[in-house]
């Protein structure tokens, strides 16, 4: 089965004005007319997404929310859809990122519940899973990252496209990440759980890495194998930063490993 293709998202967290956009714009205008192989995605907070939207719209660059609520509507003060994120330009949905888990008690089951509303409101999900430094350190990562994935996901995917991201929890905002034989070790333990539950079909679901991902370390980490991807956090806020990495991304999706783009300099 083929690589999937790559996608490298960014999510700007609760980071973002009306006069942020301009990153935004950047971005769309530095993708628009190329035949950019990978996808790229940008998650701003909910205030900005249909605008964002807007200006992203037929451009190679697509629009995701940080979160939703399970429910499609209802007497739930301050919480979103997915029809509602979908309804305002929304494709993907990042659930059960760890600050969302850590600062906002979400759990397991939680995230599951997600997953399935994402698939009811035609949201394309990507389910955040990773360690602390405690279980890290006391050799736990593959157990904690494996059953937390079980978890996240419903029974059967059916049809389904999802996204996985093995994002350490010390590593996020910390500019330290995982060896690349971990991160090869973390995607190799996440897709045999995959393949448990939608069996052959885990092979083209696309698993990003997340956790102080930059410029410097984009091409390392995109040649890992079975790294499908990036979620950006930090080097996501500004297009400066982020489109380097898109285009190392580009580089590692080329058929000749990126000897294209280094000729072209
Ligand atoms: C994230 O928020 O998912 C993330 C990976 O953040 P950072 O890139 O800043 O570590």
């Amino acid at each position: 089965m083929p690589r999937p293709r790559l996608l490298i998202a960014g999510n700007w967290k609760m980071h973002g004005l009306a006069a942020d956009l301009g990153e935004a714009e950047t971005l769309a205008a530095a993708l628009a007319g190329r035949r950019v192989r990978s996808r790229v995605a940008l998650f701003p907070p909910a205030t900005l997404l249909d605008r964002m939207a807007r200006a992203a719209q037929g451009r190679g660059l697509l629009v995701g929310a940080q979160d939703i609520y399970h429910e499609p509507s209802g007497a739930f003060t301050g919480a979103i859809s997915a029809e509602m994120a979908k309804d305002v330009g929304a494709s993907l949905v990042i659930l059960g990122h760890s600050e969302r888990r850590r600062d906002f008690g979400e759990t397991d089951a939680q995230v599951r519940l997600k997953v399935e509303a994402a698939f009811r409101g035609r949201l394309e999900p990507i389910v955040c899973v990773g360690e602390s430094a405690e279980v890290r350190d006391a050799g736990g990562t593959m157990a904690r990252i494996e059953s937390q994935l079980r978890a996240s996901l419903p029974e059967s995917l059916g049809e389904q496209r999802i996204n996985v991201a093995y994002e350490p929890v010390w590593a996020i905002g910390a500019g330290k990440t995982p060896s690349l034989e971990e991160i090869a070790e973390a995607h190799e333990g996440l897709r045999r759980v995959l393949a448990h539950v939608i069996g052959d079909q885990a092979q083209a679901t696309p698993i990003l890495y997340g956790g102080s991902v930059t410029a410097e370390n984009a091409s390392a980490v995109l040649a890992v194998s079975g790294v499908d991807g990036v979620l950006v956090g930090s080097a996501s806020l500004e297009a400066a930063d982020f489109l380097p990495i898109v285009w190392a991304a580009e580089a590692a999706s080329e058929p000749d490993g990126g000897f294209e783009s280094w000729l072209r300099g």
